[in-house]
């Protein structure tokens, strides 16, 4: 047999431990371990190069993805897709495993549909995927945002001012709410719950009278109002509202970390998985984490499902912030 992997889409801290997963899971079972440069783009250039199990040693610990992503328009045409199995087949590529968030596992379902046999890893620092109760790259996103959330808190406190963190999860407030909880927000944001911002200036003004030395709200830049539409109504109603609001954008910092212990083993759990599924014939399906057990979900279930956010956890956040 010879297997392929990629990545694709947004890089998430722990595609390395994946690609090193499937990599040495491949050797483990006597096949040839192809690496494609640059995701679907690479693909359809024909960018494959063989990896032995040293060329995936020292890259566990790095942020990112050795292999390289990009966002691959041509992919989504069938053309594009044409092109990519006829240069997998001229290179004599069996299978293909493709890491990466929603955009790349609509990929490897359209490629399925045409016969490929290719597994998806579960990876995006967004949580949004459906078919895995938790990607890879999220538990370092979360301790980034972490970080961040602590370090303003404690300059916040300083001067008594409120602050507000805008963190990234495209349209999932899945990030803002998971690092919002656990860095104590006053105030949390995101796009699943409708929120007026005179709520939120409310709820910073009560934190300021119950005697807090500060105030943080955190955002998700997927919500209506976000880190510039809420700085735009506080600067609006600043005389009304009696403060103003210091604004931190965090964006792809949040991104490049150096994977923590949880990313690395869901990286090497999910990317060994990949290899078993495809030595069962087991493909056209995602390999991800349901209720704590691996687990292969179809990707047409993947694509159609929409993942859904506990958006209680909101009202414990609003209790806890008291
Ligand atoms: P993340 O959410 O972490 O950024 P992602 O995998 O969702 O990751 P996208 O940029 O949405 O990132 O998708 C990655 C690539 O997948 C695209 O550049 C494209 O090549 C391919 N892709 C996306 N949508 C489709 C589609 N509808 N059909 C075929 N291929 C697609």
């Amino acid at each position: 047999m010879k297997v392929a992997v990629l990545t694709s889409g947004g890089d998430a801290p722990g595609m390395n431990a994946a690609i090193r997963a499937v990599v040495r899971a491949g050797i483990g079972q006597g096949w040839s371990m192809y690496g494609v440069r640059h995701g679907y783009a690479g693909l359809m250039a024909g960018n494959f190069r063989p990896l032995g199990a040293r060329d995936v040693g020292e890259i566990m610990q790095l942020g990112g993805t050795v292999l390289g992503s990009a966002r691959s328009p041509e992919f989504k045409t069938v053309d594009g897709r044409r092109k990519a199995i006829r240069e997998m087949n001229k290179e004599g590529i069996d299978a293909l495993v493709a890491i990466g968030g929603n955009g790349t596992q609509t990929g490897s379902h359209e490629l399925a549909a045409m016969e490929f046999p290719v597994v998806g890893v579960a990876s995006t620092v967004d949580n949004d995927l459906y078919g895995s109760d938790i990607t890879i790259g999220v538990d370092t996103a979360l301790n980034v945002a972490l970080e961040a959330i602590d370090r303003l808190k404690v300059t916040a406190s300083s001067h008594g001012r409120a602050f507000l963190v805008e963190l990234m999860g495209r349209d999932c407030g899945y990030v803002a709410l998971m690092a919002g909880i656990a860095g104590g927000a006053e105030a949390i944001v995101i796009p699943e719950v409708e929120t007026d911002p005179e709520d939120v200036a409310n709820e910073i003004r009560r934190a300021y009278k119950r005697g807090k030395p500060h105030a943080l709200i955190v955002v998700a830049e997927g919500a209506r109002y976000n880190a510039a539409g809420l700085a735009a109504f506080f600067k609006e109603h600043e005389q009304r509202l009696g403060f103003d609001l210091r604004v931190t954008v965090l964006g792809h910092v949040q991104r490049g970390g150096t994977p923590t212990y949880a990313d690395r083993m869901l990286g090497t759990r999910l990317g060994a998985e990949a290899i078993h599924q495809i030595a069962r014939g087991n493909t056209g399906v995602l390999v991800g984490i349901r209720q704590g057990e691996l687990a292969a979900t179809p990707l047409g279930e993947v694509v159609a499902g929409k993942k859904q956010l506990d958006t209680s956890l909101l009202e414990l956040a609003g209790i806890l912030a008291k």
